[in-house]
């Protein structure tokens, strides 16, 4: 029989990478098996907040491509399910009424044990189970109850969720029993933490899909990094895309030990995936970029760019200082114009003087004034760049100065002149 599993975030806040790193082994393990990959979410509530909280769930899985199987189900459809299944247990004698909440029993000699599917055999003594609340006082299912029946109806194979649940799983186990339906099986995902060694959180960067979205990082980049957290092919094999994943995904090579968020290896891993991509895709890719960021920047200019930068910026959020000196004007620091009033002075003549105006007769121009000047071309050229762009850091400066046109170049070397005085 072809596994079903699920994804069954709590509606608390934006999806964090745990989250989704979690949703992706669910979602691969799914695609992998020819299985189904559901997702629930696991609201008690309905107000506003949760309202969009879901709506940014499903945005931020669908962005990386994590789509699912059937209708999203929510917890709070199936309360009074789970109350009547509380009720049968009350009924059956396994559960009863505590003050108003209704507690199941549990045993209180031997082991409740599983083979985790990443942690092998773990045994639980039941003397250390509580008999657990599973309708609180107020009516509401707890978390422990309704998830476990939520995975009966929906007839889930395989529960694959962080370690942190561990210690719920010998309860649910329990209460899958008591309601006579067979446990599924269980895998702990290992947690994934910053380098600090401490659990991934705010300080160590971006931690929501949407920053990572937001940032510039793509889609595929973000998953194939993710799927090498905690688990990994031979060792060796980095870049994998979605359809290599799924075909190589296997539970058996996931790792119980966590595993760290290396921010370097995710900014490296998506300026292979920016590379990779056509100048046209590129160009696109770039353009709806900025587009969503709020950016309505000329597209022919935006496209013509996109050629001098693609090798050149690890995500694409970079684009807006590595190259935003074509799309408004620069502030640039007098500091780093020391001494160079002579050069400007001769760059703002070449330039004004040359027929045509292309990044070629620009690179030709400018290394002859270096030669004038006997001056090494790199050091020529800084006050130059910093003088057009604001920056010492730019794409291609002869491109940059095509690219931004005769008329803006030379007023921008002609005030830094002034400036440098
Ligand atoms: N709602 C739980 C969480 O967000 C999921 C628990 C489970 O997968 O059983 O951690």
């Amino acid at each position: 029989m072809p596994p079903v599993v699920r994804f069954a975030p709590s509606p608390t806040g934006f999806l964090h990478i745990g989250g989704v790193h979690t949703a992706l082994f669910n979602w691969l393990f799914a695609h992998h098996e020819d299985g189904e990959f559901r997702l629930r979410i696991e609201n008690t509530d309905t107000s506003r907040e949760v309202a969009e909280t879901v709506e940014q769930i499903q945005e931020s899985l669908l962005w990386l491509g994590l789509d699912w199987d059937r209708e999203v189900t929510f917890q709070l459809d199936r309360m009074e399910h789970c109350r009547k299944e509380a009720e049968r247990l009350v009924a059956e004698g396994t559960a009863y009424e505590d003050e108003g909440a209704i507690r199941m029993r549990m045993p209180d000699e031997g082991v409740t044990a599983w083979d985790d599917l990443i942690r092998g055999r773990i045994e639980y003594p039941n003397e250390k189970l509580e008999d657990v609340v599973v309708v609180r006082a107020d009516g509401r299912p707890t978390y422990n109850f309704a998830s476990p029946v939520e995975d009966r109806l929906d007839s889930i194979t395989h529960v694959l969720r962080g370690e942190d649940h561990i210690s719920n799983t010998p309860k649910q186990i329990r209460i899958l029993e008591a309601l006579g339906a067979p446990p599924p099986e269980y895998g702990h995902l290992a947690n994934i933490l910053g380098e600090d060694g401490k659990k991934l959180s705010k300080r160590h960067g971006a931690i929501s899909v949407e920053e990572f979205r937001r940032d510039g990082y793509l889609p595929g980049a973000l998953v194939n990094f993710l799927a090498l957290l905690g688990w990994s092919y031979d060792d060796k094999t980095t870049i994998m895309s979605r359809d290599e994943l799924i075909e190589r995904f296997t539970l058996e090579r996931v790792g119980a030990s966590p595993a760290t968020f290396d921010y370097a290896k995710l900014d490296w891993l998506n300026g292979v995936y920016l590379r990779a991509l056509s100048p046209e895709e590129y160009a696109d890719t770039l353009l709806a970029y900025l587009r969503e960021q709020g950016f309505e920047w000329d597209e022919g200019l935006v496209r013509a760019a996109a050629v001098l930068v693609q090798d050149k910026i690890a995500k694409l959020g970079d684009f807006p200082d590595f190259a935003g000196f074509l799309f408004g004007d620069v502030e640039v620091d007098v500091a780093l114009l020391d001494g160079s009033a002579s050069v400007l002075a001769e760059a703002e003549q070449e330039l004004e003087s040359l027929e045509p105006y292309t990044a070629e007769t620009i690179e030709a121009g400018l290394r002859g004034l270096a030669d004038r000047l006997e001056l090494k071309p790199r050091a020529a050229f800084v006050p130059i760049r910093v003088a057009v762009t604001g920056s010492k850091v730019s794409p291609g400066l002869f491109e940059s100065l095509e690219l931004l046109g005769r008329e803006k170049s030379v007023e921008r070397i002609r005030n830094a002149k002034a400036a440098a005085a």
